[in-house]
């Protein structure tokens, strides 16, 4: 269906596709400056004194412009740039114009997420891919279809223990030319195991040659709890336990110890943005006062029975942005034996949840998603169906009223399912206490 949308992060559309762009300055005078991931493309073509340009792709037999077409926010003012990565079209016009930018584009098909500028100044997709119990077996493949599908942000870790088949996934993508690696956003994560200084930047190594990439976007402490080191020869990933069993053993990194070799990774250009992952208020008020470079991002659990307004309320405060893990509340809990997961009403199955998708012609899926994005969080929803993938991707193209929000909102428990406590008897782990 041909419509309009305001710009965003493009996705690569494999099928042939037809783009009519609408480029509007704030004079009324139309133009379109190129962008082309790392700085400013030199390609600008047709559109230039036009508001009106048509690029026709694969298998018309007359390239105008690239299977890769991208939209980013970008501030206020200039509200989104157009990436063209593939562009052939006419070489160096694109000096000429003014970067204060209104792109609105005509499309049937170009999937298009926004992305979230970060306080490093990385623009990173505000929907993502959850890789958490993505089973080794399938994960290269379902990386390399949710590349397919649009996603551009992998949301990874080493206690996922899928690293190097997600790496896979992501070379396959390379190789056949969907995606350039510059256009990926991914993400991996710190295991509690290595938080002593001297172990980061070793297991950050791994984790690289694992995905077969030289740097991540976004690298985050994974948890605010430091356990004593495993040799990754003696079990990879090292789990909670020291002695893969029961054993909690805690090792005496501070939180500014790892965070000062977080920080040296980005000194080393290992990561491009680094962060932290269910931490609460308390100790982020801490880490900002010794932090050299700001966390970017902070990711929690976050869904209706979990609203934590004071926590967003402080990371906007701080310029920090927030993903949400876990959108869907208990859906992704029930097969650990939580009571809790397994008596709460499903919140994909909820009446009041569903009523609302009916309004929208949305499923309950994609109202749970656009709650959270409406929040202004990033999401990192998770499927290995094609459809899901799909929908979960295009949840942000309806906006919820301000009363609907509410009423999600209001759905608040202030219940918490990812928390070790939750998973195994460990007294000394109270993370959340
Ligand atoms: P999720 O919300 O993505 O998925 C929960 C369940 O819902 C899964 O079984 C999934 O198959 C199913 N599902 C997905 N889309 C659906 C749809 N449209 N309709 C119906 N069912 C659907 O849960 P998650 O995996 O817990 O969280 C997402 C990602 O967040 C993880 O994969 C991981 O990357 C990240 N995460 C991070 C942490 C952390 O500690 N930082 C913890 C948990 C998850």
């Amino acid at each position: 269906m041909w419509r309009w949308r305001e710009g965003v992060r493009g996705q690569h559309e494999p099928n042939p596709i037809t783009i009519i762009a609408l480029g509007l300055s704030p004079t009324g005078i139309a133009f379109v400056r190129g962008w082309a991931g790392k700085g400013w493309s030199r390609h600008i073509g047709v559109f230039a004194y036009t508001p009106l340009y048509v690029t026709t792709v694969r298998g018309t037999g007359k390239v105008l412009a690239s299977t890769h077409q991208a939209w980013t926010p970008t501030d206020k003012e200039s509200k989104y740039k157009y990436h063209h990565s593939r562009s052939i079209i006419l070489p160096g016009l694109l000096d000429l114009f003014p970067s204060h930018t209104h792109l609105y584009i005509l499309t049937n098909s170009v999937k298009m997420v926004p992305s979230i500028k970060l306080n490093s100044g990385a623009e990173m997709p505000q929907v993502g891919f959850g890789l958490w119990k993505v089973d080794g077996e399938i994960a290269s493949d379902v990386v390399y279809n949710a590349i397919k599908a649009g996603y551009r942000l992998f949301d990874g870790a080493c206690d996922y223990g899928n690293e190097a088949e997600c790496g896979q996934g992501v070379a396959r993508a390379i190789k056949e030319g969907i995606v350039k690696r510059e256009e990926l956003f991914i993400v991996s994560k710190l295991w509690n195991t290595f938080h002593d200084g001297d172990r980061v930047e070793p297991i950050v190594r791994k984790q690289l040659a694992d995905w077969g990439v030289d740097y991540f976007d976004l690298y985050l402490i994974h948890f605010p709890v430091a356990l004593e080191y495993v040799d990754p020869s003696v079990r990879y990933p090292p789990g909670w336990h020291f002695d893969g069993k029961s054993e909690i053993r805690p090792s005496k990194a501070t939180i500014q110890e790892t965070w000062t070799a977080m920080e040296s990774l980005v000194e080393k250009g290992l990561a491009k943005s680094i962060g932290v992952s269910n931490f609460q208020a308390q100790l982020l008020y801490d880490l900002l006062r010794y932090a050299k470079i700001r966390p970017a991002t902070l990711q929690i659990e976050h869904h209706p029975y979990l609203v934590q307004q004071n926590l967003l309320n402080l990371a906007k405060a701080e310029g920090i942005a927030v993903t949400a893990y876990s959108s869907f509340g208990p859906a992704s809990f029930r097969e650990f034996n939580m009571e809790h997961a397994q008596k709460l009403q499903p919140l994909l199955e909820d009446p009041t949840i569903k009523a609302i998708g009916e309004k929208y012609n949305k499923d309950p899926a994609q109202v749970l998603l656009r709650w959270a994005t409406q929040r202004g969080l990033a999401i990192i929803p998770k499927s290995s169906r094609e459809a899901t993938m799909k929908s979960n991707l295009n949840s942000l193209d309806f906006d919820l009223s301000e009363e609907d929000l509410k009423t999600i909102s209001g759905f608040d428990r202030g219940i918490r399912f990812n928390q070790p406590t939750n998973y195994f008897s460990a007294e000394n782990l109270w993370i959340f206490g």
